[in-house]
């Protein structure tokens, strides 16, 4: 049987690692891009084994002449995972114009090429739970309006409605997964998850005194990423093109994934005071190992995402014999 071609943009960002490993167990050929960059970054792909598996093609989101000849020179793709972006929310207030480019108009670009190149090839696009913002409802799902409160949850809005808009207008398979956060060991060292579980690891060997975060309170709905990225694939596997919400249904405070971690390295501490005067003290020595900072602190945060993945659940896991 003819593999299948699969080009993944982002290829060297979490999921673009595991999303190429899924796809490459799964017999495809996959293209991966990236933007040309001084220093390698393809340590998630080197860590999975699979980084001389892959084909690899640069390609700027900012360009559209890079994108163009991408789609020029691989006629026969058979799916497009766009999952490159300016991805960090902080640096989206810092970079607004950048992160509206590259994470909002990127897609656009990338939409307009394969309309003009093979508009048969199945798209996905990474869409954020980010988008939901200060929430307009409890739960939220493919339904719940978007109230985006960042630069970045913008973009992603912006992205989200043009691939809608494709798929309307010009009849393309288009889909967004609106994934709510996943994490991994492969996760990027400036998310919290990873800030909070390298800070800690090293406090217990003694190479840091003091970890400093910003909101521990905000409320997040955390998976797993291999796990979500088998639903990506899933979503284009279909043969009606729809948006589908990934989330697990519960979630937890930053606070709370302290406590977990705290755990697991054995460090027994409490913490006292209130506000931006909160501290974690260890009980040993009484030293504060963690502080509030505001430097952390978005402009405007989201306080509380929480999906309600009913839809995926019914159409995505529990027929994927059928897809
Ligand atoms: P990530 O680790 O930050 O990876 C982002 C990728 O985009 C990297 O490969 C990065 O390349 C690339 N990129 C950034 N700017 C680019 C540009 N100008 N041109 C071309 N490529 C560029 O993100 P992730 O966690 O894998 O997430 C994948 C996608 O899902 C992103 O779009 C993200 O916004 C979205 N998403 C993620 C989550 C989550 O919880 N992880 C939740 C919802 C949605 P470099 O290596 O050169 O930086």
């Amino acid at each position: 049987m003819k593999k299948k071609v699969a080009l993944i943009t982002g290829i060297s960002g979490q999921d673009g690692a595991y999303l190429a490993n899924f796809l490459l167990k799964k017999n495809y050929k996959v293209i991966g891009t990236d933007r040309r960059s001084s220093r390698s970054n393809l340590w998630r792909l080197r860590r999975l084994g699979i980084e001389k598996k892959i084909i690899f093609e640069e390609m700027e989101l900012s360009e559209n002449c890079e994108i163009d000849r991408m789609f020029k020179k691989y006629r026969n793709l058979n799916e497009v995972y766009n999952l490159a972006a300016q991805s960090f929310v902080a640096t989206s207030f810092n970079s607004p114009i950048n992160t509206s480019n590259i994470t909002g108009i990127g897609t656009l670009r990338i939409l307009e090429s394969i309309r003009n190149f093979n508009p048969k090839i199945k798209f996905y696009q990474a869409s954020s739970s980010e988008m939901y913002g200060k929430i307009l409802e409890k739960n939220q799902n493919e339904t719940t309006p978007f109230n985006p409160t960042s630069p970045y949850a913008i973009s992603k809005v912006f992205a989200h409605f043009i691939t809608k808009n494709y798929r309307e207008a010009y009849n393309m398979f288009a889909v967004s997964g609106i994934l709510f956060n996943h994490e991994s060991p492969l996760r990027g060292e400036e998310f919290v998850t990873r800030k909070i579980t390298l800070g800690l690891t090293k406090i217990f060997n003694n190479d840091l005194d003091c970890l400093e975060l910003g909101n521990i309170n905000a409320k997040r709905d955390w998976g797993y990423a291999k796990e979500y990225v088998e639903l990506m694939w899933a979503m284009l596997q279909r043969k009606k093109a729809e948006d589908f919400v990934i989330a697990t249904g519960k979630y937890y405070s930053i606070k709370d994934f302290i406590e977990e971690c705290l755990k697991i390295l054995k460090i027994k501490a409490r913490w006292v005071g209130k506000g931006l005067g909160t501290k974690l003290v260890r009980l040993k020595d009484k030293k504060t190992i963690i502080r509030i900072n505001p430097r952390f602190f978005r402009p405007s945060d989201v306080n509380l995402l929480h999906g309600d993945a009913s839809k995926a659940k019914k159409n995505l896991i529990g027929n994927q014999k059928q897809i």
